[in-house]
């Protein structure tokens, strides 16, 4: 889960990161009332979930409750990226003297967490990583933690001042513990800026949650944003199904990753394109079953191309064929399909799965070649 600027920074400030003081505003009235509150110069951020929003003007700087009002209006009726910004963040801002770059990723090919620094910050890191990649200072830290001599010395050579050293390992300690206790794949800042002042802050920041985690963190939940899940996805969510929305129109039904990621590579070999990865996961339960197709036709058409054909594979091991044919049958009954349908079943009570599938008129086969070869062809038919 990506987190939005504002809660990433709500998150920072739980771990004592300098950020400065903002509310998150619906409305250019709500706008103007925080800036009141606030006083002085803020400065209103669109907030969506993709880099670059300043360049894209999202980001302005408002010197009265007025101009915060017509800022949020106009940044409110932006499109950033294909996302309509539907909220802003009203801040506090701050005098920049200086920009730099921090962030700790997972870095997995060596399985460990990383640093990443650049006194080059405020501007696209993969850009720095494109034109001056020797910038770019990455370190690994080790299970054990990151120390604080370790922190120092990673600034050090960056900063003249001994004071911003200390509050530049400060921040990076704090941000380790942001990674390490809070599930982050990624913890970044940029631009972490130091004032004229000589006073180093966060002024962005971005949060990718761990998933994987969730089950240890309640307080996931109120970030969770209904406006940045599809249908699609907050139902399999809800029903525990593995799924990613894809651009093809063969929509896979699937017990078991593996087999899901087989059935796609098989579905590309033969020239069609999968329409999404959907492991329905080794339980019996015909409802996932529903759940499933469900996900598949209702996404389509307000998500990427419609679905053109849609195909089951099922390997009957702790997953019972006719509990999925049963939720085959039960979801048909519900909403018929308008694409064709193709069933491969093998293993624990196939024998029952296809009688039940017979009674209502339905085939399924034992051999996923044949099976993937049959949806493209017919989803081809459907096309032409
Ligand atoms: P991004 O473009 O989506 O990464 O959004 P950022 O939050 O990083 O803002 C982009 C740029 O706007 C920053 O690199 C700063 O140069 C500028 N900016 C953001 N906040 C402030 C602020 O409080 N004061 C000033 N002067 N500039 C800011
Ligand atoms: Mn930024």
């Amino acid at each position: 889960m990506n987190l939005q600027e504002y809660q990433a920074k709500e998150l920072f400030a739980r771990f004592g990161i300098p950020v400065l003081p903002g509310q998150v505003a619906r409305t250019p009235e709500e706008a103007r009332s925080i800036a009141e509150s606030i006083g002085g110069t803020v400065v209103i951020k669109a907030q969506v979930l993709v880099g670059g929003r300043g360049k894209a003007g999202g980001v302005k700087l408002a010197r009265t409750p007025d101009e915060a009002f017509d800022h949020a209006r106009d940044i409110l009726a932006l499109t950033i990226k294909g996302l309509p910004v539907r909220q802003v963040l009203v801040a506090q801002a701050a005098d920049i003297a200086r920009e730099l770059y921090l962030s700790i990723v997972l870095d997995r090919a060596r399985k460990l967490p990383l640093i990443m620094m650049s006194s080059e910050g405020g501007v696209d890191i993969e850009e720095v990583a494109r034109t001056a990649p020797e910038k770019i200072v990455r370190r690994n830290v080790p299970l054990r933690g990151l120390r604080s001599y370790e922190a120092r010395a990673l600034f050090q050579p960056h900063f003249a001042d001994p004071g911003q050293v200390g509050q530049a390992a400060d921040i990076l300690l704090k941000l380790w513990r942001v990674f390490w206790e809070g599930d982050c794949s990624l913890a970044e800042i940029n631009p972490l800026a130091v004032t004229p002042e000589g006073k180093v802050l966060a002024l962005d920041a971005k949060v990718i949650l761990d998933d994987n985690a969730e089950f240890r963190h309640r307080e996931w939940d109120t970030w969770r944003d209904p406006d940045d899940e599809t249908p699609g996805a907050r139902l399999a969510r809800e029903r525990g199904l593995s799924y990613v929305k894809l651009d093809g129109d063969i929509g896979c039904v699937v017990n078991g990753a593996g087999l899901a990621m087989a059935t796609m590579d098989l579905v590309k070999h033969y020239g069609g394109e999968p329409a999404n990865f959907l492991d329905i996961g080794g339980s019996s339960n015909p409802d996932k079953v529903t759940a499933a197709l469900k996900i598949i036709t209702g996404d389509a058409g307000r998500e990427g191309a419609p679905v053109r054909g849609i195909l089951f594979n099922i390997f009957g091991g702790i997953t019972r064929c006719d509990d999925v044919a049963k939720g085959i049958v039960q979801s048909l009954e519900q909403s018929p399909l308008s694409v064709p349908l193709v069933i491969r079943l093998t293993g624990t009570n196939e024998d029952i799965a296809r009688q039940i599938l017979a009674d209502h008129g339905l085939g399924a086969t034992t051999q996923m070649d044949e099976a993937v070869r049959m949806v493209i062809e017919k989803a081809q038919e459907v096309t032409a």
